[in-house]
């Protein structure tokens, strides 16, 4: 049986886009997946902790047979490979992968909450996400654009040159 997921990735340490690039190849890598879509890059200011280079984020659509917590290993196991460690809440990273939405799926245990709770108030996943699909609801949180107008006053920005 075949899902679909919307992942999200952002990083803003040791060439964020070559780490997002990679990242994509590993997304399409996973077991019993592939990668059916993405969105172009972007460029963010960071929040919560501001005294940190810009991130670089985008999102990713796969198709998977993977249930949604091996899911999530799967994408800690990437982050371990980039090298990510986990110092302080909004801290920089190489890699920050998160599941954004499996199917219309509305879960939440101890480790996984999906659609990830936060998502709909950050134009960094709204604006690729729209980009991606377009029309796109997410359960329990709303319409991708009403939310984006919501965060208009976020600054986040297409990366030139970079061409799904
Ligand atoms: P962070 O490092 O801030 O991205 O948090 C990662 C941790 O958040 C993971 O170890 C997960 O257990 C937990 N988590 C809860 N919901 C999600 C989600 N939708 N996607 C990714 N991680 C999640």
């Amino acid at each position: 049986m075949s899902h679909t997921a919307y992942i999200g990735l952002g990083g803003n340490l040791q060439d964020p886009q070559d780490h997002l690039a990679q990242g994509f190849d590993e997304l399409s890598a996973l077991p019993q997946s592939r990668l059916t879509g993405r969105s172009r890059l972007y460029r963010s200011a960071p929040m919560g902790y501001l005294d940190q280079p810009d991130f670089v984020n985008a999102v990713a659509r796969i198709s998977t047979a993977l249930e949604p917590e091996a899911l999530l290993d799967a994408l800690l196991a990437i982050e371990v490979r980039h090298g990510r460690r986990r110092e302080f809440p909004n801290a920089p990273r190489t890699l920050d992968l998160d599941i954004l939405m499996y199917d219309m799926v509305q879960m939440a245990t101890a480790r996984l909450t999906v659609p990830h709770p936060r998502m709909g108030s950050r134009a960094f996943v709204l604006y690729p996400l729209q980009e991606l699909a377009p029309g796109l609801v997410i359960p329990g949180q709303g319409a991708v654009s009403a939310l984006l107008a919501q965060c208009a006053d976020q600054r986040v920005t297409p990366l030139e040159g970079d061409e799904p």
